[in-house]
């Protein structure tokens, strides 16, 4: 017979944006026995870019509990004890299988309805399949993808299978952005050959200059990464039902004992479709207004579903960031607990990676004019980008604490850039 649950407070998506709800939930006061989170991962939140860095390392990885929520910003690790022992009640392998916004209820799969006062969206994305792009080959056995704890054990489970027979493991790993590059880190210690296909020009093209991508190339071949630009891979063929080779658009063949795939991400939003109002994709998300409230009352959206307008861009976008999850995980409990008291909602757009013993920041935009400072050679090294005379944007590599605050202060000041901005280079944010 089908149960029934109730909680005035339900979120609903066990990601990185959900632990930080709780953490903020508890700090300001709201009763733990108040909320309900949901999820259908097996593992309650946890940071997970971790899975794309130390988890991949043969050595010294990262495992949980180690990573759990809120360690990523020196908070308490809040394991399945913190959440029981503030009275929260955290579902796990929980899957919701509609969502009825009138009779304010969800449904999970094997039918107890949940029912809320107050909902928080907190679905995040999924990984885009070879399947989505109708890729010959797509379901081999051998091709991975990273979203989720169980998908890194996969991987490395099937690199140590891979490894049993042979010394000389193959794996092509689709995709140049953030994701190819730091799986492709992270799997350079395990000995596997590695090669990067995607089709665009140069490593992150979105945000890399060919001047700052060019020093990324020539690491990760230095490292012994193959990288093949301006190509795809069109089909996977196998034996056996195991992929055996990559067929690349331009003919070219590649022997592989594994596929990672990382090709971005879509927003989990197709239980809410018809009951709030969606962002036509892509990039797709559930739009909120400046409290992260979506157009049904009391239902909000948070983290990577989220699309919300940056007063930086002012455009309705998402962002695919774990800072932006922190923030608006904690920005809708405040909202919940203390309803109108705080100022709207905003961001400024970050984006971080950590590849080998490198390290880079960016604030703002890639738009408009890029001027580089620093020495290539010495390590410490970036960007600018100047938009009618201000500073948009500014990438640094391996700065100290102090520089990346720097940085971040120039786009968050919207400099405007002096005519020496390139000989002044990182001296001028830090002049700020
Ligand atoms: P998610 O963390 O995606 O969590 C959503 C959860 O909801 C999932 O567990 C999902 O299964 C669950 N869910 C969805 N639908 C249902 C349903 N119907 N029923 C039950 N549960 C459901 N960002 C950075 O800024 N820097 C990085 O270095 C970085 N590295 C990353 C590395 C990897 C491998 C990945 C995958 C992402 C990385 N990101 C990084 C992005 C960052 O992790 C995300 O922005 C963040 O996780 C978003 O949090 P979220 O809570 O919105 O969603």
């Amino acid at each position: 017979s089908a149960a029934s649950k109730s909680f005035s407070t339900v979120l609903l998506g066990g990601g990185v944006a959900s632990g930080y709800f709780a953490r903020e939930w508890i700090k300001e006061g709201g009763k733990g026995s108040d909320l309900a989170i949901i999820s259908d991962d097996t593992v309650v939140a946890y940071e997970r870019p971790a899975l794309s860095k130390a988890y991949l390392f043969p050595e010294g990885a990262a495992r949980l509990p180690g990573f759990y929520t809120s360690v990523g910003v020196g908070g308490e690790r809040q394991d399945p004890t913190w959440y029981s022992s503030h009275g929260i009640e955290y579902l796990t392998e929980t899957a919701i299988k509609s969502a009825d916004l009138k009779n304010k209820t969800l449904t999970t799969e094997d039918g107890t309805a949940i029912s809320f006062e107050k909902l928080v969206i907190g679905t995040g994305a999924r990984v885009t399949r070879l399947e989505d792009f109708k890729t010959p080959g797509a379901d081999l056995e051998g091709v991975y993808y990273l979203r989720k704890v169980a998908d890194a054990d996969a991987l490395l489970e099937g690199i140590a299978e891979a490894k049993k027979k042979g010394p000389d493991v193959n794996i092509v790993i689709v995709g140049g952005g953030y994701i190819g590059m730091e799986v492709g880190a992270g799997l350079v210690k395990h000995g596997v050959n590695l090669t990067l296909v995607f089709p665009e020009s140069r490593l992150m093209e979105r945000l890399l200059t060919p001047e700052l991508a060019g020093f990324y190339e020539k690491y990760y071949e230095g490292k012994g990464v193959k990288l093949i630009k301006k190509d795809l891979v069109t089909a996977l063929e196998g034996t056996d039902g195991k992929v055996t080779t990559a067929v690349l658009k331009s003919g070219k063949r590649l022997p592989v004992d594994l596929v990672v795939v990382g090709t971005g991400a879509r927003p989990n939003v197709e239980l809410f479709k018809g009951a709030v109002d969606l962002l036509e994709g892509p990039p797709g998300g559930i739009k909120v207004d400046g409290r992260l409230q979506t157009s049904a009352p009391g239902v909000f959206a948070v983290g990577d579903v989220a699309a919300f307008k940056p007063a930086f861009t002012g455009e309705l976008t998402r962002q695919e960031h774990v800072t932006n999850a922190r923030l608006t995980g904690a920005y809708v409990a405040r909202e919940i607990l203390t309803p109108g008291t705080q100022p709207e909602y905003d961001y400024l757009p970050f984006f971080y990676s950590r590849e080998f013993d490198l390290s880079w920041q960016f604030y703002g935009q890639s738009q408009g004019d890029p001027v580089h400072f620093g020495d290539q050679s010495s390590g410490k090294f970036g960007a600018y980008w100047i938009k009618d005379g201000t500073v948009v944007g500014a990438f640094l590599e391996s700065g100290s604490e102090e520089e990346n605050a720097a940085i971040k202060k120039v786009i968050q000041t919207k400099a405007k850039a002096p005519s020496d901005l390139q000989a002044q280079g990182l001296a001028f944010a830090a002049s700020l």
